[in-house]
């Protein structure tokens, strides 16, 4: 099984339980994780602070929220190669819809998207 996790306001609700919760999974099953963010590589400073609190190489980490070719994480994920079987989101319609949708059918993305 492959876990998707979310990081604003899913991992950094509480980094120590993730964190904790992603050693047990990597050490003790054969399951995956791959985080999957909205935030773009473009933004190097949001991206450097993502490497520095999950840990540069903990996890995979797929950046979806590119501006000049819009997906939704799922669409992100499979385009890295990963099929995941189960998101850890907050957001969860930003699993499925490329966020500049969610703007527009007037859901709260936050300031940064
Ligand atoms: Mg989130």
């Amino acid at each position: 099984m492959v876990i998707g996790i979310d990081y604003d306001d899913t991992w950094t609700k509480d980094p120590k339980f993730w964190r904790a919760f992603c050693h047990s999974v990597l050490n003790h099953t054969k399951h995956q994780i791959v985080m999957v963010t909205q935030r773009c590589e473009c933004w190097p400073e949001q991206v450097k602070q993502v490497h520095e609190d999950v840990g540069e190489n903990f996890i995979p980490i797929v950046f979806a929220g590119d501006p000049v070719l819009p997906q939704s994480k799922i669409e992100a994920a499979r385009h890295a190669g990963w099929m995941v079987d189960v998101w850890i989101d907050d957001n969860p319609i930003s699993v499925t819809t490329q966020m500049y949708r969610i703007r527009e059918r007037g859901y709260d993305v936050g300031e940064e998207f």
